[in-house]
């Protein structure tokens, strides 16, 4: 690791990756492999070990960067072809690195990388190794490509609204407006981009269903989403457990999200709440924060010091580090994410404010995923900085509601009203949550349907998990389109019970935060520490929370949420 990144964290400004030379880094794993055979005990085999580890960080920071810059100026020819670059290497990358895992899985020294690293690194590599091989390489830098493209797609949208002309993120602000005809306008101006670009985003959902159905037959899968649940690495759930666990969101969640829905026609008036209508949790609008991004990034330091004054001075470094970009800008990629570059050991947070309520919302949810890689930079493994994804967003989604008692710092007055709709939101994205990722078992275990059956598809889930929906005259959405407006499906496909699950432990930690606030940050600190040295339901247990997947935890959820939202 960079030496300055220790401890005071590296400026954005001082991070350089140079691309790597293919060629070079082919030879850099020879030596590694040459020189693992040859160790004659633990130590030196161990040293092996850490000098690959650091190669892996190097390149894993150049595709973060590279990434980064993309999305940043997703209309820049120059970003654009080191994207597509790294696009073309990756690929070549992935099948040394899975060499090396399996000449290390196989060797009789393997126990030596076990007993000083634990057993988890070792499942996370048969994982990857079984995810993987040079036979599937053109058909990753295709994936990628598809990805891409459909980056490009979102970012590229120009909406026409009331004599402006915004971006995706640029609509919400009048989506969320408290006159109903410009909420209703808001929506038909997205419905309508998605109508426009129809033909492209089945056509681009499409080849990407039948890419990674190809991968996973020359993998020996029967379809993708047994490869799709190992490159998500989950070591430790199938399946059955997911199928379980959306039986539970129908049985809990679905009655309780029903009568929220029931509650917001009531105070608007509405006999039936039509899709423009459910993001609104009051007739006098959603709370607002009171100041511009300069303002709120300013805010954040004050209420995230309140969470803890460690997260609080972590806060700060990555704004004195410029380790962030929130502005909403044409061209840029939309969503927000955090991103990290282990050579240096910072993370960097990405995002497009809009002056909405989700500026801070997602200030706070990037911040819990930054602090986690930051704590848990120098774990001996890199394969641990990052956890798999329903563990990392424990991470994000509880620091929202561990920063909720402070949030007078970004609303004033309207605080109140702020964590009212954030636990509203909270119920009501559960069910949203586990239609995406039905809908993906769905699509992937018949590869061979169209455009038109995956339409289909998703009006089923809808109606069972979003039995209150009504697109109204939203024609695009109405017959079956809405879930390609969520990127996920797309860019990392089963990619969305992680937050339901995480969603489910966060609440938890709002349950306990409320009964004993210390002991709850205690375990949050020390959780974010461990970042992804353990599987999900180990993690979950080491701190103190019961996990999603057993009987009644859902059910307890549901009934706190319920008594603090009075029902
Ligand atoms: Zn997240």
């Amino acid at each position: 690791m960079n030496p300055i990144a220790a401890s005071a964290g590296v400026d954005f400004k001082d991070i350089h990756v140079e691309t790597p030379d293919v060629e070079k880094v082919a030879v850099d794993y020879r030596q590694l492999r040459e020189r693992w055979e040859a160790a004659s005990a633990a130590p030196a085999r161990l040293a092996v070990f850490e000098q690959w580890d650091a190669l892996r960080r190097r390149l894993a920071s150049w595709q973060a960067l590279t990434k980064l810059r993309f999305d940043q100026d997703t209309t820049s020819t120059e970003r654009k072809a080191e994207r597509e670059h790294l696009d073309e290497i990756s690929p070549k990358l992935t099948a040394l690195e899975t060499e090396m895992q399996r000449l290390l899985l196989a060797s009789p020294h393997r126990k030596d990388l076990e007993d000083r690293l634990g057993a988890h690194l070792l499942k996370l590599w048969e994982a990857d190794i079984t995810s993987f091989t040079p036979a599937i390489e053109a058909d990753l830098t295709h994936e990628s490509n598809l990805e891409s493209q459909y980056t490009e797609l979102m970012a590229g949208a120009r909406l026409a609204i009331d004599g402006h002309h915004v971006n995706l993120t640029g609509i919400e602000p009048y989506a969320q407006s408290p006159d109903r005809a410009l909420r209703h306008r808001a929506q038909l101006a997205r419905a309508k981009f998605f109508a426009a670009h129809a033909d492209e985003f089945d056509r681009i959902y499409d080849e990407l269903v039948s890419v990674r159905h190809a991968m996973a037959r020359k993998l020996g899968f029967s379809n993708f989403t047994g490869l799709g649940y190992r490159r998500m690495h989950r070591v430790d759930f199938d399946q059955a457990e997911v199928e379980r666990y959306r039986e539970h969101v129908v049985r809990h969640i679905v009655p309780l999200a029903k009568k929220i829905v029931q509650r917001r026609g009531d105070a608007l008036g509405l006999t039936e709440l039509a899709y423009w209508d459910e993001g609104l949790s009051s007739p006098t609008g959603n709370p607002a924060p009171q100041g511009d991004h300069d303002w709120i990034v300013a805010q954040g330091r004050e209420a995230l010091a309140q969470v803890h004054p460690e997260i609080g001075d972590f806060y700060g470094m990555m704004v004195e580090r410029r380790l962030i970009d929130l502005r909403n800008r044409d061209g840029k990629a939309g969503g927000g994410y955090c991103t990290a570059f282990p050579d240096y050991g910072v993370p960097y947070v990405f995002a497009n404010f809009n002056g909405t309520h989700g500026d801070v919302h997602v200030l706070v949810h990037e911040m819990g995923h930054a602090f986690q890689d930051w704590k848990s930079r120098s774990l001996p493994a890199y394969d641990y900085l990052t956890p798999t994804y329903e563990s990392a967003e424990i991470h994000s989604m509880s620091m929202e509601y561990l920063s909720a008692p402070f949030m007078e710092s970004f609303f004033g007055r309207d605080a109140e009203r702020y964590r009212r709709q954030q636990l509203e939101d909270a119920v009501l994205f559960l069910p949203y949550g586990v239609s995406v990722d039905h809908f993906q078992h769905l699509v992937y275990a018949r590869p061979e349907a169209g455009p038109a059956e995956r339409h289909r598809m998703w009006q089923e889930v809808e109606a069972r998990y979003l039995p209150w929906r009504r697109y109204g005259d939203l024609a695009h959405f109405a017959k079956g389109g809405f879930w390609q407006a969520k990127e996920h499906v797309y860019h990392v496909p089963f990619y969305y019970i992680d937050y339901t699950l995480a969603l489910c432990c966060a609440l938890q930690f709002w349950v306990r935060s409320r009964e004993n606030y210390e002991q709850a940050v205690t375990d949050y600190i020390a959780l974010c520490a461990r970042g992804g040295e353990a599987a999900f339901k180990d993690l979950v247990r080491s701190a103190n929370l019961s996990s999603p997947f057993d009987d009644g935890t859902l059910a307890r959820v549901a009934s706190a949420a319920g008594a603090e939202l009075g029902f």
